[in-house]
């Protein structure tokens, strides 16, 4: 039987369902029917800075959303599959693509539609909002829910495992690595605001 911890250095990709993960299961709806969800700030940051150190982030959720795409897309996360009616099988297409054998791959996520790609995975991860079976059949269970930052306690702690938390941050992780708001944290007129402007006005 392994280790929690033998679990977790092993991850290569982590995969995560969106209402009740990555938000906090709420569903709103805009004046045009438009879906609308609340993403945690917190939880980006971590999801940027797993790609970086090497451990890729996958989307798998039932449901279609406008928002998720954008959400990954300013995340870099480039495996987004909505809609998916089965998530066994979309699970199982990205693992042969991406040649990953199931100890890679750790999967989060909170309700029964997740209980069958939590099988497939070698590590199975949970919010603390999930419901029973989810938990019951989970490695670890975050204390912290969906959308208000499980994803980033399980980053944490699965980056922690190999030695890559905490990262050195530059940016507030609002953005992709090669997105416009890291480039402008990077040149420092952001950080330095505060004290550049005083220091050049004292002169006049
Ligand atoms: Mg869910």
């Amino acid at each position: 039987m392994k280790s929690l911890a033998e679990r977790a250095t092993r991850v290569r990709l982590l995969v995560l369902d969106v209402d009740g993960v990555l938000t906090d299961g709420g569903l709103y709806y805009g004046p045009n029917g438009e879906e609308l969800k609340r993403f945690d700030v917190q939880d980006g940051l971590a999801i940027v800075e797993a790609q970086r150190a090497g451990l890729a982030i996958a989307i798998i959720s039932g449901r279609r959303s406008l928002a998720v795409g954008r959400r990954a897309a300013e995340l870099g996360i480039a495996e987004v599959h909505q809609g998916a009616g089965d998530k066994t099988s979309v699970l199982e297409a990205l693992r042969e693509r991406l040649g990953l054998a199931p100890a890679d791959l750790a999967v989060m996520g909170d309700d029964l539609p997740d209980l069958p790609i939590m099988r497939v995975a070698g590590l199975c991860l949970a919010p603390a909002n999930a419901v029973a079976e989810v938990r019951r059949m989970a490695h670890w269970v975050s204390r912290r829910p969906g959308g208000g930052g499980a994803v980033r306690d399980a980053v944490e702690w699965l980056l922690r495992s190999r030695r890559a938390w905490p990262p050195s941050v530059k940016s507030d992780g609002g953005g992709a690595p090669q997105s416009g708001l890291r480039r402008s944290a990077d040149g420092g007129p952001s950080r330095s605001s505060g004290r550049a402007p005083r220091a050049r006005r004292s002169p006049k």
